[in-house]
């Protein structure tokens, strides 16, 4: 393993437990790491930091272990059972009511550049590094060892989140099996998982907790679920008890997911109908009024230069819902853009309530679910929040 030495002082960060060295922190490497290697970092003055791999970019690498150790089989091994433990012992997995839920976590579980999402007994694989990517055969092994986890497929799903650059002719497809049941089951409710072609690993597993609280408020009311794609909030608002389902996504393979996904569960109910256009089109012309309103757009902000942008989207979008929403009506909105503060959040909602005049109270706070937990040493890792509000 090569060894990356630091500036003088570059080392507090880590000292910190910040699993990431920015390149301007690299004095230099004992020879010429390829892109994903691992390296061994030690202080100026050549004290162990941790061991990581080493990229091309300003992140120059991704910290595995603070430890000296060996970075095998067996610490993935590790890390995973770690992982899993997290899931059961907060009730997320282990149950047979729910098959669906995020087993790796990147930095929030001490594995930075990987994600893992499990779909009943098939595992979505996804390398955002080079690093994870030349590690993935060593993750399936350790994967199929886990105990108290019956993996038969993994899928490798890493073509749009690997470095473009890095030129690895990257391919999707199973690294175990692939005679996989597309069905998951999330809180008892059935749904299809497209991981070949879906978004993400092929569900937005991150809202189950939230899609739990808007079935809690659905009961007699009539809902739309803006952003739907496959329609996690809209079967969770029928089983609540809705009068109503609408349903809107501008691409249309969103809208026969979100068919599919209602028929899976409630085969022939046409309380549901779902519609293939622009939410901002929808919400401006619609002449339905509605009592429960979602808003879980995509993020409006990618990067940090994209913000001012952002907010203002947030604010538009919310303000058309505002306008809208009938008296005594119940919006649940988020944003998952990681650049968009908590506060800031709040204040584009605040504005889009001041300008459409309504008195507007916060019901709750809703956040990321226990199995996309954030490291404590890495707030980067908080990304997903919403507002439940009551719209006098
Ligand atoms: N709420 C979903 C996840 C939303 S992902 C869930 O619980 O699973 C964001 C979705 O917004 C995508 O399906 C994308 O197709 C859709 N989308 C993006 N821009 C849109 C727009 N302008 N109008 C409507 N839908 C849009």
């Amino acid at each position: 393993m090569m060894t990356l030495y630091l500036k003088r002082g570059k080392e507090e960060s880590l000292r910190r437990f910040h699993p990431w060295i920015f390149s301007g922190a690299v004095h230099h490497v004992d020879g010429q790491p390829a892109e994903g290697d691992l390296v061994r970092v030690v202080t100026a003055e050549g004290d162990f930091m941790a061991i990581g791999h080493w990229q091309i970019g300003s992140i120059a690498v991704r910290v595995l272990t603070f430890d000296d150790e060996a970075v095998d089989a067996d610490f993935w091994l590790r890390r995973l059972a770690c992982a899993l433990s997290v899931r059961v012992s907060t009730g997320i997995a282990g149950r047979a009511d729910n098959t669906t839920f995020r087993l790796v976590h990147g930095e929030g579980d001490s594995l930075p550049g990987l994600v893992i999402d499990v779909y009943g007994r098939t595992a979505v694989l996804q390398a955002h590094s080079v690093g994870m990517h030349m590690c993935r055969h060593e993750i399936a092994a350790a994967l199929q060892k886990l105990e108290g986890l019956q993996i038969d497929n993994i899928f490798y799903k890493s073509e749009t989140t690997l470095p473009f650059k890095a030129e690895l002719g990257q391919e999707n497809g199973f690294l175990v099996g692939g005679d996989a049941d597309d069905v998951a089951i999330e809180n008892g409710l059935r749904f299809h998982i497209d991981w070949l072609r879906g978004q993400k690993t092929g569900f937005f597993v991150d809202q189950r907790d939230n899609r739990a609280i808007v079935e809690h408020y659905s009961q007699g009311r009539s809902v739309l679920n803006m952003f739907c794609y496959t329609g996690g909030f809209s079967v969770y608002a029928m089983r609540g008890g809705a009068v109503k389902v609408h349903s809107v996504d501008s691409s249309a393979k969103a809208v026969e997911l979100v068919n599919a996904n209602v028929a899976l569960n409630f085969p022939n109910d046409t309380r549901h109908k779902a519609f293939a256009e622009d939410a901002f089109r929808f919400l401006q012309q619609m002449d339905e009024a509605y009592d429960l309103i979602i808003l879980d757009p995509p993020a409006f902000a990618k990067h940090k230069d994209a913000l001012r942008n952002a907010l203002k989207g947030y604010t538009r979008l919310n303000q058309r819902a505002f306008d809208k929403i009938r008296p005594g009506g119940i919006l649940f909105t988020f944003s998952c853009s990681q650049a968009v503060s908590k506060e800031q959040f709040r204040t584009a909602v605040f504005t889009a309530a001041a300008l459409s005049r309504r008195n507007v109270r916060i019901l709750h706070q809703l956040h990321q679910p226990a199995d996309h937990p954030i490291n404590i040493y890495h707030p980067e890792g908080e990304y997903l929040k919403g507002l439940v509000l009551y719209v006098e």
